[in-house]
């Protein structure tokens, strides 16, 4: 259980609550293409205007880094929200974020009124935590919550350094929710617990590698860093993406899982190409006997069938990562697969957020998942063990 004061206990009314939300969804044009976070922020603010708070609403988009970046503006946000909470949401535009147009916005604020911030990260400050930015949010505010499970991985003013300066602090049901699923599957899972990791690097997911091994008893690596593990095993993968330095732990990975009684899996035969595009001719060959000139794309149809009957049994399935180049049509079958494999499952299965919460949502088995993580970043160093600092900032219960 998550020992952090949550909103369900706080008492608001009339108070002034900043709630750091994660909205940073995908903007083309103007037009948001990916609501799910702004879906999933719903529960905590609508709790707070039943409860006749006022709600100041803030959280970054993209990587403006510090700069006033339109493109950036937080503005398309309010008006996706406002439809869908059916209020008003005030936009309080302000180059600064805490500037007259936001002070002003909250000092005329009613109980049960929402209002939402520009996009903190025009401020340098906001990824350094200085605790001047940090101050002036807290300023705004009697009460703050942490609702932003996919920035809690990073210490910002907006997560962390604005806990200091107000009186009471807590988290939301979203960032609840995401530690209660992630932490019963990794802490408490119900077994066989199986853990599927693809994707392009060996190197941003060692850590998940190592802690998870001592967790599971599948453990399931496809996609790009695949090849690594067959180099290991003294396969040739011509010229499919190879981290040479990482050679040896994957060793040491392998031998790792032998010594714990985890089932590790690899690709038994890969979709190969010469050139890197949907288009490109392409073969199916043993994933050990790439020839030269040819690269791994996506896992095979013997490798589809011998991860889906282990995941089958499995009861508890946490999956991040794609199982090729799945943006490329014709070598999306291998992580298409996987995601209609987890929806059959009857158990509890786990999106990590990202590239497979993506490729989960656009085929359409989002409702049949027990969780899709809104925190790509996050969940991995949740799954590597780490502690969040947006999550410990918060007071205690
Ligand atoms: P990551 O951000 O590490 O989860 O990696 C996601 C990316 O890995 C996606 O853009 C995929 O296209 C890419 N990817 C997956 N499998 C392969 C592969 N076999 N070769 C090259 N890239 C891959």
């Amino acid at each position: 259980m998550l020992n952090k004061k949550s909103v369900e206990n706080l008492n608001v009314k009339g108070k002034r609550v900043l709630v750091r939300c994660d909205f940073n969804v995908p903007v083309k044009d103007g037009v948001i293409t990916d609501e799910s976070r702004i879906t999933a922020s719903l529960p905590t603010i609508n709790k707070l205007i039943s409860e006749g708070a006022k709600v100041i609403l803030c959280s970054h988009m993209g990587k403006p880094k510090g700069e006033v970046k339109p493109e950036l503006s937080l503005a398309p946000v309010a008006v996706r929200l406002s439809e869908k909470l059916g209020k008003a949401v005030v936009f309080a535009k302000d180059d600064t974020v805490v500037g007259e147009n936001a002070k002003k916005a909250v000092a005329e604020m009613k109980d049960g009124d929402v209002v939402l911030l520009e996009n903190t990260r025009f401020r340098k400050e906001e990824t350094k935590n200085e605790d001047n930015f940090s101050q002036e949010l807290a300023s705004l505010a009697d009460v703050y919550v942490d609702d932003a499970f996919g920035s809690s991985h990073r210490a910002h003013c907006s997560t962390v350094g604005v806990t200091k300066y107000v009186k009471e602090s807590a988290v939301g049901y979203l960032m609840e929710k995401e530690i209660e699923y992630l932490g019963n599957a990794v802490n408490n899972p119900v077994r066989p617990f199986a853990a599927v990791l693809g994707g392009a690097k060996v190197s941003d997911k060692i850590n998940v590698i190592n802690n998870l091994l001592e967790k599971v008893d599948i453990l399931i690596i496809g996609g790009g860093m695949a090849y690594t593990f067959i180099k290991a095993i003294g396969g040739s993968i011509g010229n499919s993406l190879l981290e040479e330095d990482k050679v040896e732990y994957a060793a040491e990975m392998i031998k790792k899982a032998e010594e714990k009684g985890v089932k590790l899996l690899l690709p038994v035969d890969t979709v190969i190409v010469k050139e890197f595009k949907n288009e490109a001719e392409s073969d199916t060959v043993p994933t050990g006997l790439i020839p030269d000139g040819w690269m791994g794309v996506d896992i095979g149809p013997e490798t589809i069938k011998i991860f889906s009957e282990a995941l089958k049994e499995a009861k508890t399935v946490v999956w991040n990562g794609p199982m090729g180049v799945f943006e490329f049509s014709n070598f999306a079958k291998g992580t298409e697969a996987i995601a209609k494999t987890m929806a059959d499952i009857d158990g509890t299965t786990i999106i990590g957020g990202g590239d497979s919460a993506a490729a989960v949502n656009q085929l359409g088995y989002g409702d049949k998942m027990s969780h899709i993580s809104t925190g790509g970043g996050a969940s991995l160093e949740f799954l590597e063990g780490k502690e969040l600092p947006g999550v410990a900032a918060v007071q205690d219960k």
